[in-house]
């Protein structure tokens, strides 16, 4: 996963050496300058200076501690919901300049990481008073993120448990199908004859 999370910014990336721009897509079937040479074309493509920086981005991205974490499926739908935070603030069918869409991912950022109520800190920080009317709402919103939280987690632990339950009985049909029946009352008759 390291290797390709790689590949997709030094295939992308118009680099005078083509070896090293397409090091990491080896075996990949994607990348046609190792799978069909004769159609490959460089079409519109990242310039080589940009690759330092995008680099460190990538190099973070595909850290095996992260990608650890990734494992059990759970991340996805993390980025998705701090995304819905930065859409919610500059929705994506309106055009934004960067910082408007810069305060935005901020504003996400505190959202996500310390709750509604961040905002009052900011607020206070720009010597601006906090009513009592937004301390209510943002405290609501917060306990309602924890709530929503909660309930998401025991359905997530409640689908589990089903799947895990229709995993053994599908087994178990399997395996019934394979041996026939193993086990039941009076099949094998009385072991004491
Ligand atoms: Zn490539």
């Amino acid at each position: 996963m390291q290797k390709e999370i790689m590949a997709g910014l030094y295939h992308s990336t118009n680099l005078a050496d083509k070896d090293e721009q397409h090091q990491y897509c080896v075996g990949t079937q994607w990348c046609k300058y190792h799978n069909d040479r004769e159609t490959y074309k460089e079409d519109a493509r990242l310039p080589s200076s940009f690759l330092p920086y995008m680099k460190r981005v990538y190099e973070r991205l595909s850290d095996i501690k992260l990608l650890q974490r990734c494992l059990p499926g759970l991340t996805q739908n993390q980025n998705e919901s701090f995304n819905s935070l930065i859409w919610a603030r500059c929705p994506k069918e309106r055009s934004f300049g960067p910082k408007f869409v810069n305060r935005a991912v901020y504003s996400a950022i505190l959202h996500w990481n310390i709750g509604a109520t961040s905002r009052e800190r900011v607020m206070e920080r720009m010597a601006l008073s906090v009513g009592q009317h937004t301390q209510t709402i943002n405290d609501k919103k917060d306990t309602d993120r924890i709530n929503q939280s909660v309930r998401r987690a025991n359905d997530d632990q409640k689908q589990k448990r089903k799947q895990k339950k229709d995993d053994k009985i599908r087994s178990e049909e399997q395996q019934l199908e394979i041996e026939g029946p193993t086990y039941g009352s009076g099949l094998f008759g009385d072991i004491s004859d």
